[in-house]
C-alpha cells in the first residue's frame, strides 16, 4: 500500500481497522470527512478477520467470534455492510469424561447427578446448593452465589485459571458473570435478540465498510513508528491506551492467546461449534468454524485456543487493581487534544464486537454531533 513521504495534514487518522476504528471511519466519511486508517497488521478487521486456509475454510485467525447483540440498532447498522447467516452457538464443557451443555442447565444438572428434575426442581436444587455471597464482587463470589462449590470445581476453577492465569477470586464478578446459570433446557450460549454470523463473512464486511471515497487505507503501518509522518485534525486510536501513553503508569495487563489452527480430513471434528476443556489439556477450548460459518467443504477446519502471559494483547483482565491504573491512562486520555480513545484495548473493557460498535458509533457522534438512526444506542 502507498506510504506518504512528506508530513501530509488530514481530517482524521484512525489508528487501528478493527470494529472500533473501522465503525469511526465509515461514520466519519459518511460525514464528510476524509479518514486515513491505519493499522500495523497487513490486513483490515482487527481481531474478528476471517480468511479462508490452505484446504478452502473460512476460519477466523484470531479465535472464533460469534456475532450476537441485544442492539437492533447496532445490527441495522452492520447489516448495510453485510447480509447475515442465522446462528446460534452452542458449547459443551468436557467434565470428568462426557460433555454436558455449559451454560449450566436442566440437563447438566440431570446428566451430571443422574437425577430426573423438573425446572422448578432443577431450581431447588441450586437454591440448595447456592453458596449466598454478598457483596459479590469477585468471579469466584458470581459463581458460589449461583451454582455453589461442585459445579464451580467442575465448570469454571480450572478453566479460568488456564485461560487468566489468575484464580476466580482475584477476576471481577462481570468475567464469571458472563456465563448464565439455567434451569430450563436452553442450550444456548447466548440470549441475545440477534444472533447471526455475517454472510460472506466478518472481511468481506469490512472491506465494505471501509469501501468509502474518502477512506484511505495504510496495512503495515505501526502509529508509534510513523507517528510524525501526519498532522491530523483529529486522531482515533483504537490500540492500548497504556502504549499510547508510553506505560508512563506502568503497563496494563492483557491475557494473550496462542492459536493453534488444525485441518482435518473428516468432515466433522466434534459435535458442536465450540467445546470447553475446564479441566484437561493446556488448550481451554476448541471451535470448529464449519458450524459458525455453515460451509459446505469436505474436510474441517479447527482452532485450539492455549492461553499465554505474553503476546498479542487480547483480553483487557478485569480487577480493581486494573481498573484503578486505567482510570490514570483514562484521565490522561481525556485531557489530550484531539484524540479519541476507543474500543477494546483504548477503553480497558472486555467488550464483545457489538459493544465496540455502539462505543464507536457513539464516538462518531461526539465528533460529527450528529444524530443518526445509529448513534442512539437503547435498542
Ligand atoms: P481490535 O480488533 O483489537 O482492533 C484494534 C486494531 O488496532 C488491531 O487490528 C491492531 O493491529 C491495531 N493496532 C494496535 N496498535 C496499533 C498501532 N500502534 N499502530 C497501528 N495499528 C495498531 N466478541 C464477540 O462479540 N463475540 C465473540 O465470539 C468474540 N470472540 C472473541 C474471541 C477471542 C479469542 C478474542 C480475543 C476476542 C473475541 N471477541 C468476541 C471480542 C472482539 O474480538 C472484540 O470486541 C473486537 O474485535 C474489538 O475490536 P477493536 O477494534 O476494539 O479491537
Ligand atoms: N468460564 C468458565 N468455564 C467455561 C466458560 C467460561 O470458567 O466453560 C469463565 C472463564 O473465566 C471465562 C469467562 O467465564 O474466561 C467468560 O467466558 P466466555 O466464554 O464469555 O469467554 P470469551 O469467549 O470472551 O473468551
Amino acid at each position: 500500500m502507498s506510504v506518504a513521504t512528506s508530513v501530509s495534514k488530514l481530517d482524521v487518522l484512525v489508528v487501528g481497522a478493527g470494529f472500533a476504528g473501522a465503525v469511526v471511519a465509515e461514520r466519519l466519511a459518511h460525514a464528510g470527512r476524509r479518514v486515513l486508517v491505519i493499522d500495523k497488521r497487513a490486513h483490515v478487521g482487527g481481531n474478528a478477520f476471517d480468511e479462508f486456509d490452505a484446504h478452502g475454510v473460512l476460519i477466523h485467525r484470531y479465535g472464533p467470534h460469534i456475532f450476537h447483540t441485544q442492539s437492533s440498532r447496532v445490527f441495522a447498522y452492520l447489516s448495510r455492510f453485510t447480509t447475515w447467516r442465522p446462528y446460534e452457538h452452542r458449547v459443551q464443557a468436557l467434565v470428568n469424561g462426557s460433555f454436558y451443555p455449559i451454560p449450566i442447565n436442566r440437563s447438566t444438572i440431570n446428566r451430571l447427578y443422574g437425577l430426573a428434575l423438573d425446572e422448578a426442581g432443577v431450581a431447588a436444587y441450586l437454591a440448595k446448593v447456592a453458596e449466598p455471597r454478598e457483596p459479590v464482587r469477585t468471579s469466584e463470589d458470581a459463581v458460589l452465589a449461583s451454582v455453589g462449590r461442585d459445579l464451580c470445581d467442575k465448570f469454571f476453577r480450572g478453566y479460568t485459571r488456564k485461560q487468566w492465569g489468575l484464580e476466580l477470586s482475584e477476576l471481577s464478578a462481570s468475567v464469571a458473570a458472563r456465563i448464565p446459570t439455567r434451569s430450563d433446557d436452553d442450550d444456548l450460549y447466548f440470549t441475545d435478540r440477534h444472533q447471526a454470523m455475517p454472510a460472506q463473512g466478518y472481511t468481506a464486511m469490512f472491506e465494505r465498510m471501509l469501501a468509502h471515497p474518502r477512506i484511505d487505507i495504510e496495512t503495515g503501518v505501526d502509529y508509534f513508528a510513523a507517528r510524525t509522518r501526519w498532522q491530523p485534525r483529529l486522531t482515533v486510536f483504537s490500540g492500548p491506551i497504556d502504549a499510547y501513553f508510553d506505560y508512563c503508569h506502568g503497563a496494563l495487563p492483557y491475557r494473550s492467546l496462542e492459536f493453534v489452527h488444525e485441518h482435518h480430513a473428516q468432515s466433522n471434528y466434534q459435535h458442536t461449534g465450540t467445546v470447553n476443556f475446564p479441566n484437561d489439556h493446556a488448550y481451554t477450548r476448541i471451535t470448529e468454524f464449519k458450524y459458525l460459518t455453515g460451509q459446505q467443504v469436505a474436510g474441517t477446519s479447527v482452532v485450539k485456543e492455549f492461553p499465554r502471559a505474553a503476546g498479542d494483547p487480547y483480553y483487557p483482565i478485569p480487577n480493581p487493581d486494573n481498573e484503578a491504573r486505567y482510570q490514570l491512562y483514562k484521565a490522561m486520555a481525556r485531557a489530550e487534544r484531539d484524540v479519541l480513545f476507543v474500543g477494546r484495548l483504548a477503553q480497558y473493557r472486555y467488550y464483545n464486537m457489538d459493544q465496540v460498535v455502539a462505543a464507536a458509533l457513539k464516538a462518531a457522534r461526539h465528533v460529527t454531533g450528529i444524530d443518526d438512526e445509529y448513534t442512539s444506542l437503547d435498542n
